[in-house]
């Protein structure tokens, strides 16, 4: 047994035989050609904040650390190639002095760019898709170990099925994203009612860049977060008090720093069913859970995009989610609510607690099928693949 990993939140450990850290891309290479023939997986790691059992391997867990930093960018067409390990917030930095910047950002900027976009990490914002939908192009080492670059126009199959692979393709080591000219944002924070906010949520949507709300179960009030180009927006909401105001650069202003630690389920569901999903949720969390759940739950919109397995796949979505204290127990609450997601057609966040694999999986997603044709091209051995990975997508090892 090998050295234990444990993931942000602390629910999942494990001991892979070995964790590797290479240096460079040749030396990715010779680590992945050794496990190939050794018949061992190989599995991707970037910040470890996933808290479903992605990373899980007995055998080679790979971090990406020392690829970091950007390697090109074309100002033109708006676009930057960064190594795979380097995070949102030293990205943020690194492209704001090239004058470019995300188009959104999830609630934390932690993450490796590698692990946020392999899971579909999303922000909030109706006309704002997931990250994934940034990558236009990369390189991998793939299972045979060879440097593979790829891209929207020259492979589109294997683009959309990379832009939310899991890594289960192959390890990125360099990803092109399209991005926008630096800019800058309005965020405020503003406490009201659930039932204002309730009232107004289509015009709170469609009036704010990006907009989203937690419902605090204790208190059974709302805080409302937006966010807008400075001087955009009127200056009150009259149903809410401000709370918070602040401007800056977006990668400064749109992610926050989380030190307390929880684990958290989230589903996505068709945006017209939002709201009732939401109050059925909040419904039974009112009659069964409130006297242990202090966390809140966080209501976001996603613009639909085309990645193969994104969460927001041909539909413009809602995201809700539950969130639980990482020292107190959240199965028996999260596994109570989960079938009102799955009532209203939810997808489960790829890197949160869920219990759903393939044959519940394949008929949400109508490029399923074409995913798993892509990851047999370029896996035929399953290199990648661990045995959470065989269940949640109904594949074999060979
Ligand atoms: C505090 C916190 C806040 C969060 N906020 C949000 C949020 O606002 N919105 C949201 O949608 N999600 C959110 N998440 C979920 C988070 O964005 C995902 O778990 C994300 O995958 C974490 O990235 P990571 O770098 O830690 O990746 P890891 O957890 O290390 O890995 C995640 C996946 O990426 C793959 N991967 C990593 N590196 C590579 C590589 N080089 N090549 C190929 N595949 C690779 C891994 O194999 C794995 O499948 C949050 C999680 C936490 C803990």
């Amino acid at each position: 047994m090998g050295e234990m990993w444990e993931n942000w939140s602390g629910s999942l450990h494990f001991s892979p035989k070995r964790i590797e850290q290479p240096e460079s891309e040749d030396a990715l290479v010779d680590l992945v050609r050794r496990a190939a023939e050794g018949k061992r997986s190989v599995r991707p790691a970037g910040a470890g904040h996933s808290s479903s059992l992605l990373l899980a391997t007995p055998d080679t867990l790979v971090l990406l650390g020392a690829f970091r930093g950007i390697e090109s960018y074309d100002p033109e067409k708006r676009e930057a190639t960064l190594r795979a390990g380097t995070t949102l917030g030293e990205a943020g930095v690194l492209l704001l002095d090239l004058g470019l910047a995300m188009p959104n950002l999830g609630d934390v900027d932690v993450q490796s760019v590698a692990g946020a976009l392999a899971t579909g990490t999303h922000g909030s914002g109706k006309r704002l898709p997931v990250l994934s939908a940034m990558l236009a192009g990369g390189r991998m080492v793939t299972a045979s170990g060879k440097k593979t670059e790829f891209s929207l126009e020259e492979d589109p199959d294997l683009t959309r099925a990379a832009q939310v692979s899991l890594g289960a393709l192959g390890i990125w080591t360099a990803l092109t994203l399209r991005l926008l000219p630096a800019y800058r944002l309005h965020r405020r924070e503003w406490c009201t009612t659930t039932d204002r906010c309730l009232a107004h949520l289509d015009d709170l949507i469609d009036r704010h860049r990006n907009f989203d709300f937690y419902w605090y179960p204790r208190s059974d009030r709302v805080k409302l977060r937006t966010m807008d180009p400075p001087g955009d927006v009127p200056e009150s909401i009259p149903y809410a008090r401000l709370v918070e105001d602040k401007t800056g650069w977006s990668n400064e202003v749109i992610a926050k720093t989380r030190t307390l630690r929880f684990d958290e389920m989230e589903y996505a569901v068709p945006a017209e069913a939002g709201p009732e999903c939401f109050e059925a949720v909040r419904q039974r969390i009112k009659e069964r859970h409130r006297k242990h759940v202090a966390w809140r739950v966080l209501y976001r919109t996603v613009a639909p995009d085309d990645a193969y397995l994104s969460t927001a796949h041909g539909r413009a979505t809602v995201t809700i989610s539950l969130h639980q204290n990482a020292t107190l127990p959240f199965w028996g609450f999260f596994n109570d609510i989960e079938p009102i997601f799955q009532e209203y057609g939810g997808r489960p966040h790829w890197a949160k607690k869920h219990t759903m694999t393939a044959d519940d999986l394949r008929p949400l997603y109508p490029r399923w099928d074409r995913f798993l044709a892509v990851r047999r091209r370029m896996d035929p051995g399953g290199l990648f693949l661990n045995p959470y990975l065989q269940r949640l997508l109904g594949e074999e090892r060979a």
